[in-house]
């Protein structure tokens, strides 16, 4: 991997997402040596991917170059690989580029789709977890619409016209939200020749409400907002599988739909070589301790998503929201720091700023410590957050200003089929 060798312990930290990179950003002027290492070459920022699948912003407005964040910091280096597995008791790791030594390792690889073991899902529904794949379902959303305009068959094109989001959780509610609006602002105009309002869009949600994890008052208004959109909500409902054509459930509801997105759950990314007794808890993840070292292994770490850090408060471990992660970073870089200092760690403690989610133009649910409020101004405060967050300046303006464009023309220009989605449409005729 050509990293020279340094006097400075080696850290290696293992993703670039939410935790990786607040945990780089604290160890910089530091006295060690950093290798950061990420299969892709950019961070997402995931909580806008769904206005990427909608056309609402373009890929690199929420997508910002790994290298940039580590201008200026001595001793840092990025390598882009894909690590493949850890080998804990030689201290490293192999990946698609090589293998190398660590002194300490820190796994922030994140979470995944997970499909339950379904495999009829997984290979004919459709992921949102990054940006190729929501610029696929950007494609396959427009592709449905240009073969609609093909068919004479009204059962074929109602299917091709249908959406079907499995999940009612912030991923859900936020994506079925979009598409509504698309339905009602854009289709008509784009697609003159075609009845657009035939367009169905249905959220499943297997719980007995929406967004689980808010308050109740936030679930029921994120619901009305959605039926008020003219999304069909369906709750108590659980998807059993998908052929690509129709969707099954355990009851006898059925959908005929050639767009179906499953935000039905994550698992953590995993990575080979963390064994024994203890270590994988539920869902995949890496159960660690207060101060986020893996259960077994002292020299390694795990933050964000990937980790499980089971509380009196979070039994299961933090929620997989970008905050854990973000604090979980800042503090295990003041941890290490005292680490090689022979200093006691100082223990994690959440704090839980509040959840979130928009449901569409000036609907949004907002739960703050305490307070709860829906509607506008809740959307201006979800639009502040996320520009807040967002990672780069030029990133904040070129979304800032996407935003105040779509507003005023109700319009989303990034409907565009720049990398087409191969899908067989032969399976929708009769
Ligand atoms: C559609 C969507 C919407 C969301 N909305 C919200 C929201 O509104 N609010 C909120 O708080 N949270 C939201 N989240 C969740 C939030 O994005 C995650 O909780 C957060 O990104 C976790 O941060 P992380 O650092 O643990 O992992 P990530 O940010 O996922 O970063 C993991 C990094 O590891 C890299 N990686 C993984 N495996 C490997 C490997 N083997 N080798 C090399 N590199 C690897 C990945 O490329 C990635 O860069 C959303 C997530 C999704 C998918």
């Amino acid at each position: 991997m050509n990293i020279p060798l340094s006097s400075y312990p080696r850290i290696v930290i293992i993703g670039g997402g939410f935790g990786g990179i607040s945990l780089a950003k604290k160890l910089s002027k530091k006295e060690v040596q950093v290798v950061l290492i990420d299969k892709n070459n950019y961070h997402t920022f995931q909580p806008l991917l769904y206005q990427v699948s909608t056309g609402g912003l373009e890929p690199d407005s929420i997508a910002y170059p790994l290298r940039k964040v580590l201008i200026g910091y001595d001793n840092f280096y990025f390598r882009l690989a894909e690590v493949e597995n850890i080998d804990p008791f030689s201290k490293k790791i192999n990946t698609s580029i090589g293998e190398l030594n660590y002194d300490y390792l820190v796994v922030a690889t994140g979470s995944e789709t997970n499909f339950f073991g379904n495999k009829e899902i997984e290979q004919n529904a459709m992921s949102m977890k990054s940006i190729p794949q929501s610029l696929n379902l950007r494609s396959l959303i427009l592709e449905n619409f240009e073969q609609a305009l093909l068919t004479d068959d009204y059962h074929e094109r109602d299917a091709l016209m249908n959406f079907v989001i499995v999940g009612g959780g912030p991923t859900g509610v936020e994506l079925a939200g979009a598409l509504a609006e698309i339905k009602k602002g854009i289709l008509p105009k784009d697609y003159p020749d075609l009845d657009t309002r035939r367009a169905q869009i249905n959220i499943v949600q297997g719980g007995d409400c929406l967004l689980p994890g808010f308050s109740a008052q936030a679930s029921k208004k994120a619901e009305d907002f959605l039926e008020k959109l003219g999304v069909q909500v369906w709750k108590g409902v659980r998807v059993t599988g998908y052929n690509g054509k129709t969707v099954t459930t355990k009851t006898e509801l059925k959908f005929e739909a050639a767009t179906v997105v499953w935000a039905a759950g994550v698992k953590g990314a995993g990575i080979k070589g963390l064994e024994g007794e203890g270590v994988i808890a539920g869902g995949n993840r890496l159960n660690v301790n207060e101060f986020n070292q893996v259960i077994g292994y002292p020299e390694i770490f795990a933050i964000g998503d990937i980790a499980c850090m089971t509380t009196k408060e979070n039994p299961y471990g933090h929620p997989m929201v970008a905050q854990p992660a973000i604090q979980q970073g800042k503090l295990l870089g003041q941890n290490l720091t005292k680490l090689l200092e022979h200093k006691p760690m100082e223990p994690f403690v959440y704090n839980d700023k509040g959840s979130m989610a928009t449901v569409g133009r000036n609907k949004a649910v907002c739960d703050i410590k305490g307070y709860r409020f829906q509607g506008v101004f809740a959307w201006f405060v979800w639009m502040f957050v996320h520009l807040f967050f967002l990672i780069g300046f030029r990133n904040r303006m070129v979304v800032f200003v996407n935003w105040v464009y779509n507003y005023i023309r109700f319009d989303r220009e990034a409907r565009l089929i720049i990398r087409p989605f191969k899908r067989d449409y032969s399976q929708f005729k009769d």
